[in-house]
Order: C-alpha cells, then sequence, then structure tokens
C-alpha cells in the first residue's frame, strides 16, 4: 500500500514500512520492520543499516571508493533519534481514515527512540548469544541458535565464537528459544526471509539429535513459508553423513548448506589451522548434491599472502572444479580482511600472512580463480562477493 501524506509518501508492504520525506536538499528514507524497529535509512548521502544487536553501518561514496563505518554511539543516536521523528511527523500527517496496521506500525516506528532502541537491543541480547556471520545471501534470515559456539574453534583467521563452548540444544531448550525469538520479534518477524541455523557448522549436529530439532522447528514455524533452512557446515563433518541424511534434511526442509572451503590447498589449509582436507570437503559437497542439497563454497581470498598465492589459486580451482556444483549453488569469495574487533589471534593471523595481499591483489585472485573454473554439468553456479565488515544483524 503506497499513501502519499505530503511531504511523506508511505510504502507500507508485507514485510515493513518505508517512508521517504522531500526536503529541498534531499530525500530521507526510513524502513521499519513491522514492530518499528529501524532497518535501513538513507539521510544525509550515507545509507544506513541497524542489525537487531543495535549496531549500526553506514556506506557511503560510489561504487569503486565505497566506505563504511561502524557508527559511534552518538551518531547512533542521532540518527534514532532523526529517524524515529520523522515517523512522528508522517503519523501526525496521516489522514484520520487511514490503514488501521499502517497507524501501529507508524505509532510503533515513532516511538523507536534511542531509548526504545537501545531496551531492544538488549532485549536481543537476552534472546541471542552473538551471532558471529551469515552468508550475505542470508542477512535477513531468521536465525535460530539450535547450537552456540563453533565445534573447533582452532581456524586462526577466525575470532567468531572464540568466546563460548560449543554446545548443541536440546529439543526443549530450542523449543524455548524459538518462542523467545518469536516473542522477541513480533510483528518484526515479518522482514526475515529465511531460516537460519546457528551458530557455526550447525549442519555438523549428529543426525538424531539434528532431526528430533528439525521436528521440534517444524512444530513452532512455517518452515517452507518461511524460505526454507540453510546453516553452515565444514567439510570434514560433512563427509560424516550420507547421500542418503542429506536426502532425509531436504524433506525436512534444508535447502542450501555453506561450507567455508577456504582454499584447495592443504598445505594452506594446515597453515589456517582448519581441520578437515580439501578433499573430505569435496567428497562432503559429491554427497550433498547426491542427496539434492545445494551448496554455497566460500574462498578465503589472500590466505596465506603472497608466499601461498600461486598454490592457493590454481589448488583451489582443482578443487572447485572436483565439485559437481551447478546453477543451485553458489561460489563466495571473501577477502581476508583484519578486524578492529577480532581478539589478538586473529589480528595476528592476518599480520602472519608475511606479506599480506593488498585489497587489489585479493580481487586479481578472485578473478584468477574465476577464469580456471570449468563447470561441466551444462548449468553454472552464481559466483560472488562476501566482504564480513557489511555482516550486521
Ligand atoms: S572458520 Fe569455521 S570451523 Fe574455523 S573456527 Fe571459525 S567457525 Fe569454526
Amino acid at each position: 500500500m503506497i499513501l502519499s501524506a505530503p511531504p511523506f509518501l508511505l510504502n507500507l508492504k508485507s514485510a515493513c514500512l518505508t517512508i521517504s520525506q522531500e526536503l529541498p536538499q534531499e530525500t530521507r528514507v526510513a524502513s521499519f520492520d513491522l514492530a518499528g524497529r529501524l532497518w535501513t535509512a538513507m539521510s544525509g548521502g550515507a545509507a544506513f543499516r541497524r542489525g537487531l544487536d543495535g549496531k549500526i553501518i553506514a556506506k557511503w561514496g560510489a561504487a569503486e571508493i565505497r566506505q563504511r563505518r561502524s557508527l559511534p554511539p552518538d551518531d547512533t543516536q542521532q540518527l534514532l533519534l532523526e529517524t524515529s521523528q520523522m515517523a512522528a511527523s508522517a503519523l501526525a500527517a496521516l489522514p484520520p481514515s487511514s490503514d488501521s496496521l499502517l497507524r501501529q506500525v507508524l505509532e510503533a516506528a515513532a516511538a523507536f527512540t534511542p531509548e526504545r532502541a537501545a531496551a531492544d537491543a538488549g532485549q536481543f541480547r537476552q534472546v541471542y548469544s552473538p551471532i558471529g556471520i551469515l552468508p550475505p545471501d542470508h542477512y535477513t534470515a531468521l536465525v535460530l541458535q539450535a547450537a552456540s559456539g563453533c565445534p573447533f574453534n582452532t581456524c586462526t583467521f577466525c575470532s567468531f565464537y572464540k568466546s563460548r563452548p560449543f554446545h548443541v540444544k536440546t529439543p526443549p531448550e530450542l523449543a524455548d528459544h524459538i518462542r523467545a525469538v518469536k516473542s522477541y520479534l513480533g510483528r518484526g518477524l515479518s522482514l526475515r526471509r529465511t531460516l537460519f541455523l546457528g551458530d557455526a557448522n550447525a549442519l555438523s549436529i549428529p543426525m538424531p539429535q539434528l532431526m528430533a530439532q528439525l521436528e521440534v522447528i517444524h512444530r513452532h514455524l512455517d518452515v517452507p513459508a518461511l524460505g526454507g533452512l540453510y546453516a553452515f557446515c565444514d567439510g570434514f563433518s560433512g563427509e560424516q553423513k550420507s547421500y542418503q541424511d542429506y536426502a532425509a534434511l531436504v524433506q525436512a526442509g534444508f535447502q542450501r548448506t555453506y561450507i567455508g572451503l577456504e582454499s584447495g590447498s592443504p598445505d594452506l589449509i594446515n597453515l589456517l589451522q582448519k581441520p578437515g582436507t580439501p578433499q573430505e570437503a569435496i567428497r562432503a559437497v559429491r554427497r550433498m548434491k547426491e542427496g539434492g542439497l545445494a551448496v554455497g563454497v566460500i574462498i578465503l581470498l589472500g590466505a596465506g599472502g603472497q608466499a601461498y598465492s600461486r598454490r592457493h589459486v590454481a589448488e583451489s580451482i582443482a578443487a572447485l572444479n572436483a565439485m559437481p556444483l551447478d546453477q543451485d549453488d553458489i561460489v563466495y569469495f571473501s577477502e581476508l580482511v583484519e578486524t578492529e574487533e577480532g581478539p589478538p589471534t586473529a589480528r595476528n593471523a592476518f599480520k602472519s600472512s608475511l606479506r599480506p595481499l593488498s585489497p587489489d591483489a585479493c580481487q586479481e585472485q578472485a578473478h584468477q580463480i574465476e577464469e580456471g573454473l570449468v563447470f561441466t554439468g551444462g548449468s553454472t553456479p552464481h559466483i560472488s562477493r562476501y566482504d564480513i565488515r557489511d555482516f550486521i544483524y
């Protein structure tokens, strides 16, 4: 539903409400989920995205020189004040006979002040452990933490789950978690596009436990309406399941799993202290595909720096070409980046790549790998970039 309430244009969809405001010097835009939480905004030449955890990422500049930063607390407050006031003004301009859902969402958006947003982020932290990372095609997924943490936690480049032990939720724990997530999101659930089972490597959960968890999920949520199930899986654990297991998981609603192959070079995988081998990942992908499960395979650009660059390219091409990838699958190129928030181990891993690759050299590495890929099945996977600095949830 699109409604004009000058100077505002209101667009209420099944997932969100967008308010546009014409100002003499710019058009300001803010989108909210149906519970009134700020989701995205455009103002002052920058685009903003707010995660449920309260963090906001700002991006500005032309595509080739795009800049980004995490908003500091003062700027976060300022933006939330601006967008809640915009919603309040749009509410005041609304004709009295307007749709009641539109009015309710606007009221909630107007009430989403910095204080309300801080309380909401606090509630989020009661329901979820920190969500380390998702594949870019699942940034608006409904995450269910079927497990917490990573069963390995050894990889030198990864700092996402270092602070928590691995724990698989029992069916009653998972049921409580789902109830808490639904109650927290309220109407905001409508923004969520897919169901992603967290945390790292949730697909590594042994079949009896995983199937019991899936039963719980189906009891509480309409899995097909939410776009099906997705999860990460490492190649080593992926090989522990049979193709019949994967067929059963597809039957239960799984659509695709994401595998951090990182590199096709076994030596580089050793250096990164990643469990398993590229050969195990290749066998796992074959079984998954045989069972009807699509895959997303992630290559870590710049891993091993200049010392490993040639082998990384050549052996990653060989590994990807050994996988029966088709149009249901995705190959992601993710650049090894140093993040300010990472613990010393992650920062050291970055620096210990002796001579790290520049961002341009990483892109060249992606180009070289892409050039070497040969897909014989008649259809090709999607090939895309994955920048972990863009992630918020
Ligand atoms: S990269 Fe994956 S397997 Fe390695 S520590 Fe991180 S989450 Fe665990």
